[in-house]
């Protein structure tokens, strides 16, 4: 039998890609519970930041003109604190003010308040400028940050702690963003166990339970879990029913290579209809992508995916397919990892015909060290590793040379 062709971890991905379709569904959520959100339209600022100009200094309000001598004392006639606004300035006067109050009409320049020396009498306050301002000193302008009418964010944008602080600087107290994605998972193998249970001879724990219901929650879906779900045909098939009905996507772990007690092929193929790739990519090589009819046709189909059980490979095929096919039903362009060229202080000296994802870790020489198990049940590599080698197929690597690699910080959110 003539086995297909392996595809590249490329070719894989633009096959989901192509196939995600973004969610049409968008809902308004308060600014304040939007982090790691899509956005589901461009926002525009209806304000100038700062709205005002003001001063980014405490000391006194002035006009240049009036601090030429370098020298100048001048009355002080008036206090400005933040938030509050003062009254024009008078000439031949200077206003004390702090850091982010209004600068008065009339005043353009601010002097710090360590360039001064105050002298108090009866007759009040008088300060002296030790400094020549230049117009403009100190003055933070309106709308240095933002303009009025501009597009600030614009859709597909995934909302961080950055991004939730400008739309609140421009005073957006809700913002539109794409549903979460309904996630459906489950787990097959008759050898699994839930940590808190006592593990019988030949079981061991379900931890691809807990991997990847983490991943799932930072990028922002709704997750409803099947659990662990026996090796048998019927069992695989009646959960799917279950999962399809009120989710987007079916993930799960393990069965899905071609041994007896593998029954995701079947079972999907029963329900709907599934592709079983092949992937020239280590760890990780089997992928299951298809969907699974719901209840009544007009419901339509879930997506599935079938991640493979050894945990690393588990792990990795989801950072790898399943983030960027997570993030394009969320709407977003840009689904690719950041990527690092580094320097590799270790030797790999076997080339593979995949393409291989190393787990190493950063080093205080600033290179890449390689965690020297790289089994694809380690999951003490992924622990101890801050990211993945990304060596191409039929390549070896020498100390010294220079490697692309993804930090985990970019593939796990
Ligand atoms: P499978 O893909 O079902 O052939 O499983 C491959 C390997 O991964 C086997 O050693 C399984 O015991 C292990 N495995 C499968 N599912 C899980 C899981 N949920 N958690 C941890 N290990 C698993
Ligand atoms: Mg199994």
């Amino acid at each position: 039998m003539n086995k297909p062709p392996m595809l590249t971890v490329q070719q894989a991905l633009d096959f989901l890609l192509a196939a995600a379709r973004p969610l049409p569904d968008v809902e308004n959520v308060d600014t304040l519970h939007a982090n790691n959100r899509v956005l589901a339209a461009d926002q525009v600022s209806t304000l100038d930041v700062p709205p005002m100009d003001n001063t980014s200094m405490d000391g006194y309000a002035v006009r240049a003109a009036d601090c030429a001598s370098g020298q100048a004392t001048l009355p002080v006639s008036q206090r400005i604190p933040a938030g509050h606004v003062g009254a024009p300035l008078q000439p031949g006067t200077a206003a004390r003010i702090f850091t982010g109050a209004m600068i008065p009409a009339g005043a353009d320049a601010v002097v710090m308040q360590e360039m001064t020396a105050l002298q108090k009498d009866e007759h009040g306050e008088r300060v002296t400028i030790r400094h020549q301002p230049q117009s403009g000193e100190w003055i933070r302008r309106a709308g240095e940050d933002i303009h009025s009418g501009s597009v600030i964010l614009p859709a597909g944008t995934r909302l961080r702690a950055q991004e939730m602080g400008l739309a609140a600087s421009v005073g957006l107290a809700t913002l539109p963003v794409v549903r979460r994605p309904r996630v459906a998972v489950f787990f097959t193998g008759d050898e699994l166990a839930m940590p808190g249970e006592s593990l019988k001879p030949g079981a061991i724990y379900n931890s691809n339970r807990f991997t990847l219901r983490a991943l799932l929650e930072n990028l922002g879906c709704e997750i409803a879990d099947f659990g662990i779900v026996p090796d048998s045909l019927q069992a695989t098939r009646a959960t799917l029913r279950r999962a399809a009905q009120d989710s987007d996507l079916i993930i799960t772990s393990g069965g899905v290579s071609v041994g007896e007690e593998d029954h995701i092929k079947p079972a999907v193929d029963a329900e709907g209809r599934l592709d079983m790739w092949q992937i020239a990519v280590k760890p990780g090589k089997p992928l299951a992508f298809g969907e699974v009819r719901r209840g009544k046709p007009a419901d339509g189909v879930a997506w599935f995916l079938g991640l493979p059980g050894n945990p690393v490979s588990s792990l990795v095929t989801f950072m790898l397919f399943v983030r960027p096919f997570i993030l394009r039903l969320q709407g977003v362009e840009k689904v690719a990892p950041h990527a690092y060229t580094m320097r590799a202080d270790f030797d790999w000296p076997r080339a593979d015909r995949r393409n291989e994802f190393l787990r190493a870790s950063l080093n205080e020489a600033g290179g890449l060290d390689l965690f020297p198990n790289q089994g694809s049940g380690v999951l003490t590599s992924t622990v101890q590793g801050d990211g993945l080698v990304d060596n191409p197929a039929g390549k070896t690597i020498a100390r010294g040379d220079m490697v692309r690699f993804l930090p985990f910080t970019s593939l796990l959110y």
